[in-house]
């Protein structure tokens, strides 16, 4: 059997509700995938900061580095007023692990428990890149030179785009698309319009001419590839329907975050850090601290984020496994969390996941 490693990082609020529901299917997959895992226990977020100084203890980086070859991450907590010393550890995280992809596929629900707010059901994959953009936080505040009382205030921040970002960001999207070819052709599912696959490159360089104009350009010519002949290439909002996204970091943020909504709960919805090496599964969702400790918790993001890292980590069998099982425990809707209107409990789901792997 092949043997992985896999580093749990839970977190904060429910992140310690989910994330062992993540290693329990990991550890209850079929034997004939072939795999099994050893785990080991790593700190983050804002309870280990109160608790040694540091949201993101260089042991826990170390140990992702040096043995991990996978990692589930749960969610961590921001204080509503500034705590000095801490920001979040997610973006440190990306950061110091290469981790330049964030990859959230968001997919209807299809249960009798649980209507779906869109008429059409949706399917498609967002790629946000990581580590650029707005999100380089380089910020300034300066008295505003128009104002003569000296009170009103301007602040700016750099939006960062390169060239290499936005290349590697599409070519991991041009793959993903390609790899969803792939399985829909082999499972035979998918509809008239999901026939090809297709990749739409979101941008607004008619307004941003120099910093989306390059990210757009960059990801024309990545996927501009040989090898991505196969593939339809859009750009911007324009067609009624959607397979693969690839956007820069803070229109990446907001997509996903608003296609969460349009699928139904947070609790659905998993992604991956994808990147150098290590792949870091992550549900969508934050620390939730008005259900923490009720046991009630959808575990089903943090479940389908267990397939997600798989899946990268050239697991497809293993991954799919997951998603049917998944699929079938919502297809008969009879146990499902409050979120979805159902009374069932975090354990509950999870069993009843784990019974149709
Ligand atoms: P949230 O995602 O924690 O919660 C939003 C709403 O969705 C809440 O009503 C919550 O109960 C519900 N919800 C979320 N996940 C659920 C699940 N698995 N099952 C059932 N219901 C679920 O977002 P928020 O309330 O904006 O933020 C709460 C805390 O989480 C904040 O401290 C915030 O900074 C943090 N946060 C962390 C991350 C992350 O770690 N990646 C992301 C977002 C928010
Ligand atoms: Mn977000």
């Amino acid at each position: 059997a092949r043997s992985l490693r896999i580093g749990l990082i839970p977190g904060d609020g429910i992140g310690r509700e989910v994330i062992p529901a993540g290693k329990k299917i990991l550890e209850s997959l079929p034997s004939s995938l072939g795999l099994s895992f050893s785990f080991v226990d790593l700190d983050a977020g804002f309870d280990c900061f109160k608790r040694t100084g540091a949201a993101l203890p260089d042991k826990t980086v170390k140990t992702l580095k040096e043995e991990c070859d996978g990692a589930l991450f749960g969610a961590v907590s921001s204080p509503t007023t500034k705590v000095a010393g801490y920001s979040s550890p997610i973006v440190a995280m990306r950061k110091s692990l290469g981790l330049y992809a964030n990859v959230r596929p968001c997919k209807t629900v299809l249960s009798p428990a649980f209507a779906s707010p869109t008429k059409t059901p949706i399917d498609l994959v967002i790629v946000r890149e990581n580590t650029e953009d707005l999100y380089v936080k380089e910020e300034k505040t300066y008295p505003d030179p128009s104002d003569p009382t000296g009170k009103a205030q301007i602040a700016e921040a750099i939006k960062r785009i390169s060239s290499k970002a936005s290349w590697r960001i599409a070519d991991i999207a041009g793959q993903i698309a390609l790899r969803r070819d792939k399985m829909r052709q082999a499972s035979g599912s998918g509809t008239s319009h999901t026939k090809q696959g297709m990749v739409t490159i979101t941008h607004k360089s008619n307004v941003l001419s120099q910093t989306d104009g390059l990210f757009r350009s960059t990801a024309r010519e990545a996927l501009s590839q040989p090898h991505f002949n196969a593939l339809k290439i859009e750009e911007q909002i324009v067609d009624k329907y959607y397979d693969v996204i690839v956007a820069p970091n803070l229109y990446g943020d907001l997509l996903s975050d608003g296609s969460a909504a349009l699928v139904g709960s947070l609790g659905l919805v998993p992604s991956a850090n994808v990147g150098e090496g290590i792949i870091i599964g992550e549900p969508c969702h934050g620390s939730a601290p008005d259900i923490e400790g009720k046991g009630v918790a959808n575990p089903i993001a943090t479940i389908r984020s267990v397939g997600v890292m798989l899946e990268f980590m050239d697991l497809p069998d293993a991954a799919e496994v997951i998603y049917k099982a998944v699929d079938a425990s919502l297809a008969e809707g009879k146990l499902v969390t409050p979120d979805l209107g159902g009374t069932a409990t975090t354990q509950q789901v999870t069993d009843d996941i784990i019974k149709r792997l």
